[in-house]
């Protein structure tokens, strides 16, 4: 049967930034009203590792800002077959709370870092670089390793920090991913073809400046494709949903805050399961996911056989949570 290695689980929608390309001003945006307890998502978390789960990554909104992350993570870390536990978050409030994540069973950390500049910075988020840069040293110091830090690329607007933020990577050892910018929510975004920095682009810029780069592995690399300098101990990954889709095979599926699941990014195909962990037993709810596997895997042949689009994506990312 296929199998699904992978949940990417949003513990809230809400966010203390505002980027404007996931969480824009203008959106009619409602908050749900009830999200699933740490409880919920551990059962449906611990009846996945039948079908294969073995990698959990919690989102959001900013997870951060929902109380007592360290109890999720801990019941996360106490179900059997459930390998590495990583965390998404914009930063903001990380240096407050990493030694507990760690402490609690979490592995390792992504960080949303868009500009090195801070006015850019706070154009594009509404927040204070200083703070993520204060979570970053943190993360790195109580070792939350790998640290990985997320730019999503937007031409004309921080396309002229590439080789800075490789810099950074060395500078603060961290692995530095450079994601495409997707039209999630397209219309309220504002989302244009011509706003997307193609990673190939970013790819040559760098090795025109260190460099052939060498192809590698990373912990948890999912989506990415991930190289390394030639001198220096750098990775960089590549996540290139529209110029080189890694949909194939995909294992990937997302919880969101509400409790639906959702098959892919690419399409608003989701599927309601929170009255089903409300109410009924473990066994009824694995008969439950194992059809949401077949789906699944569906989802993936339609998917290619659409030619990679992405159609219907009317939920923000804010409220998937990447
Ligand atoms: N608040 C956390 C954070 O900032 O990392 C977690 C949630 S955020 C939705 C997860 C990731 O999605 C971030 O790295 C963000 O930059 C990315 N993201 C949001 N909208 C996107 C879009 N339209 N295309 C590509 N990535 C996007």
């Amino acid at each position: 049967m296929f199998k699904i290695s992978y949940l990417r689980i949003s513990i809230t929608e809400k966010c203390n930034l505002k980027c404007y390309y996931c969480r824009p001003d203008n959106s009619p945006f409602v908050y749900k009203k009830e999200y699933l307890t740490y409880e919920e998502i551990a059962k449906i978390v611990r009846v996945m590792t039948k079908f294969g789960l073995e990698k959990v990554r919690i989102t959001g909104g900013e997870p951060l800002i929902r109380p007592n992350l360290d109890e999720l993570i801990k019941l996360l870390s106490e179900i059997d077959g459930i390998k590495d536990i990583s965390l998404t978050t914009n930063g903001i409030t990380l240096s407050k709370h990493a030694e507990s994540l760690k402490r609690a069973g979490l592995n390792r950390i992504n960080i949303s870092l868009d500009s090195l500049k801070p006015d850019k910075f706070f154009s594009i988020t509404k927040g204070n670089i200083e703070d993520v840069l204060e979570g970053i040293k943190v993360a790195k110091k109580i070792g939350l390793e790998p640290v990985k830090v997320n730019i999503v690329a937007i031409k004309g607007v921080n396309d002229d920090e590439i080789l800075d933020f490789v810099e950074f990577g060395k500078k603060y050892g961290v692995e530095i991913r450079f994601i495409e910018m997707m039209p999630i929510g397209a219309e309220q975004i504002n989302w244009s073809l011509n706003k997307v920095r193609f990673l190939t682009e970013i790819k040559e810029k760098i090795e025109k400046h260190y460099g052939k780069l060498i192809p590698t592995f990373s912990i948890g690399s999912g989506a990415a494709r991930v190289y390394k300098l030639p001198k220096f101990n750098v990775k960089i990954g590549f996540i290139t949903p529209l110029s080189n889709p890694f949909c194939d095979g995909c294992s990937k599926l997302r919880l969101t805050a509400e409790g639906n699941i959702k098959l892919c990014l690419r399409t608003d195909e989701e599927i309601p399961v929170r009255d089903i962990v409300r109410n009924s037993s473990e066994k009824e709810l694995e008969e439950f996911i194992k059809n949401v596997v077949i789906l699944k895997e569906k989802s993936n042949q339609n998917i290619i056989k659409s030619g990679y689009q992405f159609s219907d994506c009317r939920r923000l990312m804010v409220s998937i949570g990447g």
